[in-house]
């Protein structure tokens, strides 16, 4: 992509409601626009950093065997009657009349509509597991809308939901969620803690959230500090086998919601300089919830013996447009953004630092196809800006290579790369620099 070509609109001054660094970045860097509150456009750059983001959580999700699907935003109030969940969700739900005078809804969550999917085809204990997923933008009414993407009204959400025979089943599925988020988390360069958690108006009885610690975080957390190195399950896990040693290593070492909190277990369980106390962003939560809406909204499957029963559910959530403002909070310095390679708008920036010196641009334009040709996504600064400026833009959109072209590294036959992640640099030929980006 040629910036001159691009749409990025920067800003100079520091946005005045952002109140912290992910929503003021985001802001500066053109990611997004508040278009109501809690209600954002996603432009290009922000845009490019959803989709990878949403691509990571997909791979997961299907690696671990659930199946992708797509339900509406809307759906009809009737349906949430069933569950008695259409006046219980108060305030926060979204409430719309058709032309018809038609009651809907815009779906703050799909526990709902995917027990009425299920119950019209399933039939079988020959059926199960089964574990459905999507991909979809939800609206809750949140009385303070705030920290841009990170609490906003309309966000992005992987929900799945799993469907089992009884608890045992239920317990499997629940763990290859809690397998598949350890995974997704990780290879988006976050460290996401699992923490015992409430189960709140989704109900039941098990829970976990997976946490990113940081001061910003509106979650106050205790854990052990030992849980912050435990080791991330490698991609030939087998999620059809035995997961629950993973399980146990995760579970077994102290990090909880103030909600749950045990100070008593705390402290006798965590010596004193393992202890952490403090606060974090919620990226996901997988809750196993029984029978709760099997049985009012009757999702029966016959078992081996031919009886009737309400199938056992859990149903599992990631914050995928939230995970944005995340990873900046936890990936940032004082210049800007700066992306783990995995979800970064862009791989590599090439700066062409003296535009209009044949030199330079001829090696710079042969860098960007090379770069193309090879497949990396790459961004070629070929405004007419002056190069101070291009140092500084590049920094505040964190493009984890940037490749520096100027007539007295051409001379020598070098440009230099900089490595956003950890400022290092290095001088290197054009053609060395396309072998490692390629590779
Ligand atoms: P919170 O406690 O932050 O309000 P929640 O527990 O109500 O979130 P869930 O129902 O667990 O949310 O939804 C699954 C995920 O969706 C959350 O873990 C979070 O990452 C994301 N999410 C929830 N509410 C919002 C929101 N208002 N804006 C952006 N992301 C959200
Ligand atoms: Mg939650």
């Amino acid at each position: 992509m040629r910036l001159s070509r691009f749409f990025l609109p920067i800003l100079k001054e520091n946005p005045k409601e952002a109140e912290i660094v992910s929503h003021r970045l985001m802001l500066r860097a053109g990611m997004i626009r508040q278009e109501a509150a809690g209600i954002y456009a996603w432009l290009p750059l922000g845009f490019r950093v959803l989709k990878k983001i949403e691509r990571i959580v997909r791979e997961e999700q299907d690696r671990a065997g659930a199946l992708e699907l797509l339900m509406p935003t809307l759906q009809l109030a009737d349906l949430w009657r069933e569950s008695g969940r259409y006046d219980a969700y108060g305030p926060e739900m979204l409430r719309i009349l058709d032309r018809h005078k038609r009651e809907l809804l815009y779906g703050p969550t799909n526990e709902e509509m995917i027990t009425e999917i299920f119950r019209s085809y399933v039939k079988s204990y020959k059926n199960l597991p089964l574990n459905l997923y999507h991909i979809q933008w939800k609206f809750r009414d949140e009385q303070r809308p705030r920290f841009g993407v990170m609490r906003g009204r309309e966000f992005l959400m992987k929900d799945a939901y799993s469907f089992d025979l009884d608890e045992a089943g239920a317990r499997r599925s629940y763990n290859k969620m809690f397998v598949a988020y350890l995974r997704t988390f990780a290879r988006m360069g976050l460290k996401a803690i699992p923490m015992r958690a409430e189960t709140g108006p989704i109900g039941g009885d098990l829970s976990h959230e997976f946490i990113v610690l940081a001061e910003t975080g509106e979650s106050g957390v205790f854990c052990d500090k030992d849980v912050l190195d435990l080791p991330i399950p490698p991609d030939d896990v087998d999620y059809d086998g035995d997961l629950t040693s993973i399980i146990k290593q995760w579970t077994s070492v102290y990090a909880a919601t103030e909600d749950v909190h045990d100070a008593a277990r705390f402290e006798s369980e965590v010596p004193v300089d393992k202890r952490v106390n403090t606060r974090g962003i919620e990226v996901g939560q997988i809750f196993y919830f029984g029978t709760k809406y099997s049985e009012t909204m009757k999702a029966l499957v016959a078992g081996p013996d031919g009886v009737d029963v309400p199938i056992h559910g859990g149903s599992y959530g990631v914050g995928v447009s939230r995970l944005v403002g995340a990873i900046i909070e936890a990936c940032h310095d004082d210049a800007g953004i700066k992306w783990p390679e995995a979800v970064a708008p862009f791989r590599a920036a090439i700066l062409n630092l003296k535009q209009g010196d044949a030199a330079v641009d001829g090696a710079c334009e042969l860098l960007y196809r090379d770069l193309m040709a090879k497949g990396v996504d790459v961004l070629y600064d070929d405004t007419d800006q002056r190069a101070g400026a291009k140092f500084a833009a590049a920094d505040l959109i964190g493009i984890p290579w940037q490749i520096l072209v100027g007539p007295k590294g051409l001379a020598d036959g070098k440009v230099e790369v900089k490595r956003r992640s950890d400022g290092s640099r290095e001088n290197t030929s054009p053609a060395d620099v396309v072998a490692k980006l390629a590779g």
